[in-house]
């Protein structure tokens, strides 16, 4: 056992060694001998695959065997399951392990109790404006993937996040975990940390391009792969790998490509090569899978999935459910899958290594750069970092494509002897600071101007910076939008103006809103009144300078919450038992004669707020949505732009396809019809609904909170809510309602005749079952979660239940 170890929980040492690590790789032993077993500060830029984790293991076990407490930081929800059920072999030694997903309430307190607790930023940001009482208990704090405070949507809130929990905690062990970049020194002066920089890694990767009939490596060694007239290069590249065998088995590939279109028309393509490479074993079992992806779903994008899984190829993209995300990782993993072809999404995280990695695309198309654009080379490099599998390949094999002998140099200049770039903080932008200013004042952290500036010190921006002035000009821009809001007040008698955060302000920074999706919200709601004659000053948003994020953009960390039986996520009733007692609260003054609030008003409304991440307009979409803009005008929430006010027009037609979309769904319209109507897969809707969900919510909650807002459309945003929350019509809130149930079973029921929680308990049971197509498991937990007495289905006769479900 390494003498290294020490300090460590007993039993982890040997727990370690059994797991194969006999002893510390170099960086890992760079990290130790900078202290982060003995709480001292770090930052680790080394390559994928080379250990990371494990360095933020010793920190966070050794600061919890001090009596501490650790906190680790991921950047996307999916990896928070994933690393949660990573650290929890640890819990037989005693350390226990949290990870915060839901809404705050639902997981505040008893995260108190955990010695590890992993979220991210979103959330731990959320956590910390809600003032969850364990903040100050951290002693150590570690931020995976922290290279990406470089990313302009979510970059500055790590960075702000991690400037106040050094603040609230000084002294606190701050362990920064990054990919190779330009610039790690930086970084390190920033978080007062040591630095342990390495380009080593545990298997060599080679890394080259492929061009007529062979790849060519940096390292000068080359590999003949020949492609015959009219043959595809990926193909070929895929089935030399499958057709090598170094353990006995051929190796697997990654593709990566540049859209969701071009992942799944690969893994489709790859069918050819992989399909016919199969075992019989194989084949049984990835039939299995195959059967598992499509029960899950009816959609278009599920059945090509199975499709292409059947066949040993699959695809991977944001827009997949996370389930059969999940179902795709696995089998790769344990090399059912020979080939994934995948968006660039797959290569942050989630740990998928492969023998090859065939970079296809390196240039993604990019709205605001006006065509296509190369990739990063922080980006490339972190793809081909997916290459190799310790223990299983002598090697790992990077290959980029290209198909003439300019574009060949041209990658190996640009990528294959490029250092990656230096990360910049992207803080100094008002969509960023709008919402962290609010956030910092409202929870104390600044109380002036200069507090805040000074506050503002403590961020990479403020490390990196030349431009002093910058910071503060853009800070005055946005102190301006929120007391012109009413989200703060600002004193200017004495010499340093003093900022208080009003009560509404408190109430948005709580609620995780951007300020300006608050602004636009209210002044939405307000409408209503004042079409109705109550005239109310309203709030000045400056729609139109919205942030728009890529059309693959990775799921945010939060705004999200699960759906009722989802993750073990709480059950509705307890989510929203305080919202549905007190919505009713609302002023009635004004509600006389008010127009009719409709669910496509409330989806509109959330839909046009920067924090909705919202569709694009394809060709033709334009002259649809104007026309049923004219249509349903009378609905909107707000004053419609005129045609003329391009860019704001058609941010609001964009907002009205996401809208209707939603209404679709609240529609019970089939989600196959949806994916196809608006070329989203179904991963997109959830997120949709997800975050529509979230933003109703908070709608409810400002409308209860600001004055001037009808009663009537308090209700209104509360039933479109639950529409969206379980996809269905009004008459069938309360069926689907019931555990289990969902949207299509809970129509199945209705037109059996059993329409309500209660009729479930009383209904004939054989009516029940033939309701639910004779799935007796999944009747008896419906009768049983509807509260029935007697929920078992022994008593029904099968014959019975066929001859019911005919009826
Ligand atoms: P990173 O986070 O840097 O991408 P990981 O922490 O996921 O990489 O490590 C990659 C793999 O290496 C994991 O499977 C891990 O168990 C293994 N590993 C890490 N450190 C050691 C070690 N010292 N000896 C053997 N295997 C190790």
């Amino acid at each position: 056992q390494p003498s290294s170890l020490a300090g460590l929980p007993a039993g982890v040492g040997e727990a370690l060694e059994a797991e194969g690590v006999a002893e510390l790789y170099p960086p890992q032993e760079a990290a130790v001998e900078a202290g982060v077993a003995d709480g001292e500060s770090l930052v680790a830029a080394v390559p994928t695959a080379s250990g990371k984790t494990l360095i933020a293991e010793l920190a966070m076990l050794s600061a919890v065997e001090r009596g501490g407490k650790a906190l680790y930081i991921v950047p996307l929800r999916a990896l928070a399951s994933e690393k949660k059920t990573e650290f929890e072999r640890w819990e037989e030694f005693g350390v226990t392990v949290g990870v915060s997903t839901g809404n705050y309430e639902s997981d505040g307190e008893w995260l108190a109790s955990r010695d590890i607790i992993v979220a991210t930023s979103e959330k731990v940001d959320s956590l910390i404006r809600n003032g969850a009482p364990w903040i100050d208990d951290l002693t150590c704090v570690v931020s995976d993937e922290v290279h990406l405070v470089d990313d302009p949507n979510r970059g500055p809130t790590l960075e702000v996040t991690l400037a106040k929990l050094r603040k609230v905690n000084p002294g606190l062990q701050t362990v920064a975990l990054s990919a190779t970049v330009g610039n790690a020194d930086v970084i390190a002066e920033w978080l007062d940390a040591e630095l342990v920089e390495s380009d080593w890694r545990p298997i060599d990767l080679r890394m080259g391009v492929h061009f007529g009939n062979a790849v060519d490596f940096a390292d000068g060694s080359k590999r003949e792969v020949p492609v015959e007239r009219g043959e595809d290069q990926t193909a070929r590249l895929v089935a030399d790998a499958l057709d090598t065998e170094e353990d006995g088995q051929g190796g697997s590939s990654l593709v990566f490509v540049n859209s969701r279109r071009n992942a799944e028309s690969s893994a489709r393509k790859l069918t050819d090569v992989t399909g016919p490479r199969l075992t019989t074993d194989e084949r049984d079992r990835l039939r299995e899978l195959a059967e598992e992806i499509r029960s899950g779903s009816d959609t278009d994008t599920a059945a090509d999935l199975a499709d292409a899984v059947e066949k040993g190829s699959a695809f991977h993209h944001a827009g997949l459910r996370s389930e059969d995300r999940a179902r795709v990782e696995d089998a790769f993993r344990d090399r059912l899958i020979k080939c994934i072809s995948a968006t660039p999404t797959l290569a942050a995280g989630v740990n998928t290594p492969a023998r090859r990695v065939i970079v296809r695309d390196w240039r993604r198309y990019d709205g605001e750069f006006g065509g296509m654009k190369p990739l990063d080379v922080l980006e490339v490099h972190q793809m081909c970092g997916r290459a190799g599998r310790p223990g299983l390949d002598p090697y790992g094999e990077a290959v980029l494509l290209a198909n003439d002998a300019d574009t060949k140099e041209e990658l190996f200049e640009r990528y294959l002897w490029a250092d990656p770039e230096p990360v910049r903080s992207k803080l100094a932008a008002e969509p960023a600071l709008r919402t962290h200013v609010l956030a910092t004042v409202a929870s104390g952290f600044a109380s002036t101007r200069d507090g805040l500036l000074s506050f503002l010190d403590n961020t990479l921006y403020a490390t990196q910076t030349d431009d002093e002035g910058r910071l503060a000009a853009v800070t005055d821009t946005v102190l301006d939008y929120l007391a012109v809001n009413d989200f703060v007040e600002r004193d200017r008698d004495d010499g340093s103006e003093s900022l208080t955060a009003t009560g509404i302000g408190h109430t948005v920074s709580r609620l995780y809103l951007d300020p300006m999706s608050a602004a636009e919200m209210i002044d939405g709601l307000r409408s209503v009144a004042r079409d109705a004659g109550a005239a109310t000053a309203g709030a000045d948003g400056e729609a139109g300078e919205f942030v728009r994020t890529g059309d693959d953009g990775d799921e945010p960390g939060f705004g999200t919450y699960a759906r009722p039986g989802e993750d073990g996520s709480p059950d509705e009733g307890e989510v929203e038992g305080e919202a549905e007692e007190t919505g009713g609260k609302a002023t009635d003054e004004a509600a006389t004669d008010s127009p009719e609030v409709t669910p496509l008003g409330c989806y509109h409304l959330v839909s046009r707020t920067p924090d909705m991440y919202e569709l694009y307009l394809k060709s033709g979409d334009r002259e649809e949505y104007t026309e049923l803009c004219y249509e349903r005008e009378a609905e909107f929430l707000g004053d419609v732009p005129s045609e003329y006010e391009d860019v704001r027009f058609e941010d609001w037609l964009a907002s009205l396809k996401t809208a209707r979309l939603l209404e679709d769904w609240a529609n019970e319209v089939d989600e196959d019809r949806i994916t196809e109507r608006y070329g989203v897969g179904p991963g997109d809707i959830r997120g949709k609904v997800d975050t529509a969900e979230w933003l109703l919510r908070a709608a409810e909650t400002l409308a209860r909170d600001v004055e001037g807002i009808d009663g009537d459309a308090v209700v209104a945003v509360r039933e479109a809510r639950k529409r969206i929350e379980y996809g269905v019509r009004e008459e069938l809130l309360d069926l689907a309602g019931v555990r289990n149930v969902g949207r299509k079973r809970a129509r199945r029921l209705f037109e059996a005749g059993i329409e309500t929680r209660a009729d479930l308990r009383e209904a004939d049971k054989a009516v029940v079952l033939g309701a639910l197509r004779g799935r007796e498991r999944t009747a008896e937990r419906i009768l049983e979660h509807a509260g029935r007495e007697d929920p078992s289905m022994d008593d029904v006769r099968p014959d019975k239940s066929a001859s019911a479900a005919a009826t």
